[in-house]
């Protein structure tokens, strides 16, 4: 039996994965509620308790995890996680014979996608996560690509705009400060397209009915999302780009204008051999990929 483990912002899922990538039951509790590291791992540990036959455990984190070390770098959203070697403090409450991994949210994702969903069958993948955030992760030769210190595929802070908008992580321009939901949302709501209370599904039910201001609005942010598409397509050559999350939710709205865009503008060969296709896992693939982090 696998563990998968995803560490949210909001809520912390726990999954029983088997081998196949079949989620088999699934736990969860408010990570607001324990979000020291200490009580999260105390908290961990009492929903594992008792879970017979567990060879491997994942976790998923929001931000920037060195896999080779164990150790949460840096999470933006969750202060107090800063260098905390998560691994060995999991394994201080384990039996000694479960191994433990850590891996960013994303690249867990990556690898679940690859596996078992929408890159699966491909040597090269780009997976690109849309959301509150906007995280990327790399499959390349395939195998995840990890960069120097785990922190590769941080495709929502490439810098779309030249010294634009402040962003989270230090830089400026990142696509996440265009097309994260906060800003997409205040976009819409600027423009008319949805009132206060109003969701980005809301859009999305409105471009279903034939709604050509909810169309547009797709249109727009894979306008403004696929310059930074383009370049990671003329970049690696992958064969595939998964695009997963809740702004994928919109589906054929946003991703019928991405193809158009990237087919358009990407160079020629690298254009005709990409495909460009929703992720298949929707909200598992966090806790299905962490459950698969030590197979790769
Ligand atoms: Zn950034």
């Amino acid at each position: 039996m696998r563990v998968g483990i995803d560490l949210g912002g909001t809520n912390t899922k726990i999954g029983l994965v088997d081998d196949n990538g079949k989620l088999i039951e699934r736990f969860s509790f408010s990570t607001r509620d324990f979000s020291k590291p200490n009580n999260w791992v105390k908290r961990c540990l009492l929903e594992l308790k008792g879970i017979k036959g567990i060879k491997t455990i994942g976790i998923g984190v929001p931000g920037a995890a060195d896999f080779k070390n164990g150790q949460v770098l840096y999470l933006p959203n969750l202060p107090g996680w800063e260098g905390v070697k998560i691994v060995e403090r999991l394994k201080s409450g384990l039996k000694k014979d479960i191994k433990v991994a850590v891996d960013n949210d994303a690249t867990c994702m990556a690898i679940a996608e690859h596996r078992f969903g929408a890159a699966k069958g491909y040597e090269n993948a780009v997976c690109i996560t849309l959301g509150t955030g906007v995280g990327g992760g790399l499959i390349l030769n395939g195998r995840i690509y990890r960069g120097s210190r785990g922190v590769a595929g941080e495709i929502g802070h490439f810098p779309l705009v030249p010294w634009g908008k402040n962003c989270s992580c230090g830089g400026r321009g990142c696509v996440e400060r265009y097309v994260g939901n906060r800003t997409l949302l205040s976009w819409a709501h600027r423009n008319g397209i949805i009132k206060k209370g109003e969701s980005l599904e809301d859009i999305t039910a409105r471009a279903k009915q034939g709604d050509s201001a909810a169309i547009e609005f797709w249109d727009k942010v894979a306008y403004t999302m696929a310059p930074v598409l383009v370049g990671v397509v003329n970049l690696l050559n992958p064969d595939v780009v998964v695009v997963g999350g809740g702004v994928s939710g919109a589906g054929r709205f946003v991703l019928s204008p991405l193809k158009k865009y990237i087919k358009a503008y990407a160079m020629k060969v690298q254009a005709r051999s990409v495909r460009i296709v929703q992720a298949k896992l929707r909200n598992d693939a966090g806790l299905i990929g962490a459950a698969m982090l030590l197979d790769l």
